[in-house]
């Protein structure tokens, strides 16, 4: 295969930068990251409570990506064949992949990072009662974490919704549920807190809730869901290609709709299955495929593309160190048994060598 096609990537996360490490020595790689480094997502909770940890989920760009130009910026347009970056660059692309996630801002260093989480750090150990609003997967996985690692903190966990992780099932919902409550963890339901209503009463923040109830805690942590990162396409080529959630509509080669040559994966897409980061790699191991058999060019390497299935719900969210709770397709589980396939290390070791790194 000669080397000349330009592939762009925009988001260098789970998704973006899994495919750039395989496809970068098949075509003229351009991956595009606000970031220097990509960050293991799903490791993120527990940097806050030992930030040591963060020296493996933290990699830069550079060291998985020897044959690539990395371009530290954030796109702010594309058209039917470049990409213009917040830096005023301006990229031509025969293949583009959008792989943008969700809108969470970083650091644009590893080092700034680092030193992120030594604060997130020092903030849980100097507070003696800890408030966490939102009870999707990250407040219940940052509420396990603390609870296990500084087990003398008052926590309290504040969800809008009638049960925590709406994401999975209602049984599993209710087995974090249980678990939280058995580490003392005060979990109030069906409210929310207006958090800029805040007021200093001596010697703890007061928090009131929508149904009117008084919260004191020394400091918060806001674990809302962050919306998708689409919004900058609204202006662009691609404005008819989202849905009405923002996410990008694909066929089932994770192309555009329409489109023979821009591609999306990851959380971005409108693919019907619940937005995980180890199908955002299956997504990306089938991308590079099909745009290596693609950039091969002729019918007989077309027809040998694959096409994507969704896949049903399957999801492990930890509890602390040793214990999780499972969503797997007909059935919920809790406890030790799926602790020891997440909780421990998180899944860095795996991610770390998918990269090509050591574990
Ligand atoms: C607390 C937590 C725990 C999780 N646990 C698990 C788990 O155990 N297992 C699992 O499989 N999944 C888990 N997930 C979900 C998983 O992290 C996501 O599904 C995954 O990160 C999606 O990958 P992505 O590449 O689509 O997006 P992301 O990983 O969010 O990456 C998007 C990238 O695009 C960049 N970007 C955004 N906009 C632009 C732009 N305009 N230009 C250039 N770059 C841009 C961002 O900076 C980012 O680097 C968890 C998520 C969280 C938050």
């Amino acid at each position: 295969m000669e080397k000349e096609k330009r592939v762009v990537i925009i988001g260098g996360g789970v998704a973006g930068s899994l495919l750039a490490k395989s496809l970068q020595f098949d075509a003229h790689l351009t991956l595009i990251d606000p970031k220097e480094y990509f960050e293991i997502p799903w490791a993120s909770l527990r940097a806050m409570v030992e930030p040591p940890f963060a020296e493996r989920t933290l990699i830069n760009h550079g060291d998985y990506l020897p044959n690539a130009k990395i371009i530290v910026s954030t796109a702010v347009n594309v058209t039917d064949r470049e990409v213009f970056t917040a830096d005023g660059q301006q990229i031509v692309y025969d293949y583009l992949v959008i792989a943008a996630g969700h809108a969470d801002p970083a650091p644009k260093s590893r080092t700034e990072r680092l030193n992120h989480y030594r604060n997130e750090n020092e903030k849980i150990k100097s507070a003696g009662s800890i408030l966490i609003v939102g009870g999707g997967p990250t407040g219940v996985e940052l509420a396990g974490e603390i609870a296990v690692d500084f087990p003398d903190k008052k926590l309290t966990l504040v969800h809008k919704g009638t049960r925590l992780m709406e994401f999975i099932g209602a049984k599993a919902s209710d087995k974090a549920l249980k678990w939280l409550k058995s580490k003392n963890v005060e979990v109030k339901l069906e409210q929310s807190v207006d958090l800029n209503s805040a007021t200093d009463g001596g010697e703890h923040r007061i928090y009131q809730t929508s149904l009117g109830e008084t919260i004191q805690a020394d400091c918060h942590f806001l674990c809302v869901a962050k919306p998708l990162a689409t919004a900058w396409l609204k202006e662009t080529v691609l404005k008819n290609d989202l849905d009405n959630q923002g996410r990008i509509k694909v066929d089932e080669y994770l192309r555009v709709k329409g489109r023979d040559n821009i591609f999306a994966i990851g959380d971005i897409t409108d693919v019907p299955e619940i937005k995980q980061g180890f199908l955002a790699h299956k997504q990306a191991e089938m991308v590079a495929k099909n745009l290596k058999l693609t950039m091969e060019g002729g019918t007989e390497c077309r027809n040998r593309m694959d096409t994507y299935k969704p896949h049903s719900a399957l999801a492990i969210v930890s509890l602390g160190r040793k214990d999780a709770v499972a969503q797997l397709p007909f059935i919920t589980m809790s406890g030790r048994i799926p602790g020891i396939i997440k909780s421990g290390d998180l899944f860095v070791g795996k991610t770390r060598k998918q990269m090509g790194l050591n574990p």
